[in-house]
Parts: C-alpha cells; structure tokens; sequence
C-alpha cells in the first residue's frame, strides 16, 4: 500500500551509533559496554537498533526475557545476553540451548538452572546479583556470601558475572553512593573473587553521573542514554552530548472552523472560548498519545506549537491552529522531535503526558510504522 504515514516514527541510526561511540569514548578504554535493548529496544525496533549497536561497539546485550534474547540471536551470534529478568521454571530449558546468561538471586535458582546445566552436560553462565535497595531482584547484600559460596561451588553453572542495581539514579545522588558503596563492600566479603574473570557491572544511564573509574566496575549497563536521553545531565553526563534517535509524528487530517461555545471530543473536553480554526491530527492513544496530554499538550505545526484540545481520542486528536491559516490537510505534526525552527523534547512530552521517558518509548504503539535513517554515523 503506498500512502502517506498518517503517524510515524524516525529512527536515526547514524545517531544511534554516534551515541554509542561517544558513551565509550567517555569512559576508560577497558569498561565493557552492556547495551540494554529489552522491550523492542525501548521501543526503537529490535532488529535494526542491535544490527547498528552490533557494527558500532556493543560488547553484550541485555534483555528481558527469552523470546528477546532469541531476537538478538537471530540477528548476529557471537554477542553474549544477558536476561535481566527472573526467569520463569516454563522457561529453564532454554537456558542450555541459547547459552543466555541467567540473573541469579536465589538459592532455588542455583538448584532449578543447575539442573539444566546438569542435563544438557554444559556450565549455564550467570550473573548474581545483589540487590543494595532496589528491592526487586537479586539477593540482599548481607546474604550475599552465602549465595555466592552455593554458586561458585555448583559443578553445573559458571559465575561470570556480579551486579547490582540502582533505584534512584536519576533522581538521588546521595542514595547512589550509598548503594554503590554498599555493592563494593559485599563485593569485598566475597571469598575468592576473581575480579579480572568477572564482569561487575552497576551503572544504567544516569549513575554514569557518580562512575568513578578505577573501582571494580568493569561495565556498565546503558538503555536510556544510547537513544538520546540523558535522565540526569550535571557535569559527565552534560559533557557525553548524545543526540535523540526517535522523533515521533502525525499529520493533519482535516482543518475547519468552529463556533465559540462549542465543546471539543469526548465529554465536551474543552469549550471554545472563540471562534477556532481547529486541525484533526491522524493520531490518538492508539498510537501513543496518552489521554494524559489531553488539554496539556502541544504539538509542532509548521514549526509552531499549537495546543491540543479536549481529550486525546484512540485515532483522532484536536489542535488549535487559528494562529496558522496556511495550514493544510496532510501537513505534518510533530509530537517529539524538531520541526522547521521548533523543537518539543522528550522532556516536554513526558511533563504533558505525566510519563517517564522509558515509558514514552514503550507506549508508542506497533500501529506506528518505524521508519529508519541508515546513514553512517559521521
Ligand atoms: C532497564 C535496565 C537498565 C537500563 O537502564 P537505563 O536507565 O535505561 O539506562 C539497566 N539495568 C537494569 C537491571 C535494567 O532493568
């Protein structure tokens, strides 16, 4: 079928793989680089995102599950994957035969994945990890010794790597020292710890701000930030400048005027104060602007912001554009991304539609075809 996007979303790969290689090119030559590619790349497309992260430097990847880590697989052997998430028992079996890297934090899992490395007479690689106040996985510090006695002394599994995870990196400094102290700390009351053989890995996007060089680490762990966006920019996340990957648009399917008084979508959401020019965007919550953005948001018109009014629908949603008579149907809009002199960052579309940016990503929806920009990066 050839006809136009009536909402789309652009990748810039080349952008992607300038991000990747200015992430490295900041930290010491010898950290590894886990690029985290769960949930469709952030929602940027699984195949092409891992291809460009392949060609351009990733040393891992991590995931979320089993189906994702196949993804990868299918696209390029020879990169080791890491699955952040608890493993269910249904999906044990799988461990042998795509030699994923398992995340470990109980002693049930030694038992249930050295059952599988038993069977299928191999070592099944994992990554314990501790948990120092994210309270989601990983074993709590304090019984971290005991859990990694049972793993290093387990003739069916093979430790090759130690982490944790931060749960206010973004938002709280103090707290991220702490957990970083407290991981180095567990990590010193570990009997026989090869740290040369391991990988020990905390940092996501915004802890890079506190990474010191020269402790244990020895990779980090990034999602956020190789996509363009820096959760929490103050001095070396300010100085990486990474560009964003993804813009996010729509169009205008038709323009016409309104009489003041009149209430605009569901449950007369806005009334109009005046006479309005009002434009109908091709796009909804269907395509993933959140009802939240409803009487908040603003989208760009020919450069130009322009509010919406009333309530996001599922397909359709209502911008003023009295200020624009040159408008058109068919013209485009942009809900992230720069249009013509304007520019909407994925902060100001996260303050208008009361979501993070993680969640941005993730919510635009498959009906959104991704259109991708594959110019090298230079
Ligand atoms: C998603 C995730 C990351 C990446 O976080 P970003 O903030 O996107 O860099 C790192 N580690 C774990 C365990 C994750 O789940």
């Amino acid at each position: 079928m050839d006809s136009p996007y009536r909402c789309w979303a652009e990748i810039d790969l080349g952008a992607l793989e300038r991000n990747i290689k200015r992430i490295r090119a900041a930290l010491p030559k010898d950290i590894q680089y886990l690029a985290v590619v769960k949930a469709d790349a952030y929602g940027h497309g699984m195949a092409q995102t891992v291809a460009r992260l392949m060609r351009s430097g990733a040393d891992m990847f991590a995931v979320a599950n089993m189906g994702e880590a196949a993804e990868i697989l299918e696209i390029g052997s020879g990169w080791p994957i890491l699955l952040l998430s608890a493993i269910l028992p249904g999906e044990d079996r799988y461990l042998a035969d795509y030699n994923v890297i398992a995340t470990i934090s109980t002693a049930e899992e030694v038992e249930r994945f050295s059952r599988v490395g038993k069977e299928a007479g191999k070592r099944i690689p994992v990554h314990m990890k501790i948990d120092t106040g994210m309270g989601r996985l990983g074993v709590w510090y304090e019984e971290a010794p005991t859990l990694y006695d049972k793993i290093l002394t387990n003739p069916h599994l093979s430790l090759e790597g130690i982490f944790t995870h931060f749960s206010s990196a973004d938002t709280d400094q103090e707290f991220t020292e702490h957990q970083r102290a407290l991981f180095l700390e567990t990590l010193d009351k570990l009997p026989n710890l090869d740290r040369a053989k391991l990988l020990i890995h905390a940092d996501n996007s915004a802890a890079l701000e506190s990474f010191t060089p020269g402790t244990s680490f020895n990779a980090v762990r990034l999602g956020l930030l190789q996509f363009g966006v820096c959760p929490y920019a103050r001095s070396f996340l300010a100085k990486v400048k990474v560009e964003p990957v993804l813009s996010f648009h729509s169009r205008v399917g038709l323009v016409r005027s309104v009489p003041a008084g009149t209430g605009i979508s569901y449950q007369r959401t806005h009334i109009l104060a005046e006479n309005t020019r009002v434009a109908v965007i091709t796009a909804g919550y269907g395509d993933g602007l959140p009802v939240s953005a409803s009487n908040r948001g603003k989208v760009l018109v020919n450069g130009r912001l322009c509010p919406i009014l009333g309530r996001v629908t599922m397909d359709q949603t209502v911008i003023d554009v009295t200020s624009l008579p040159e408008i058109r149907s068919g013209d485009p809009v942009t809900f992230i991304g720069r249009q013509g002199n304007g520019f909407i960052d994925i902060t100001d579309f996260c303050r208008w539609a009361g979501q993070i940016s993680w969640e941005v990503f993730c919510s635009i929806t498959k009906r959104v075809p991704r259109i991708y920009r594959t110019d090298s990066a230079v």
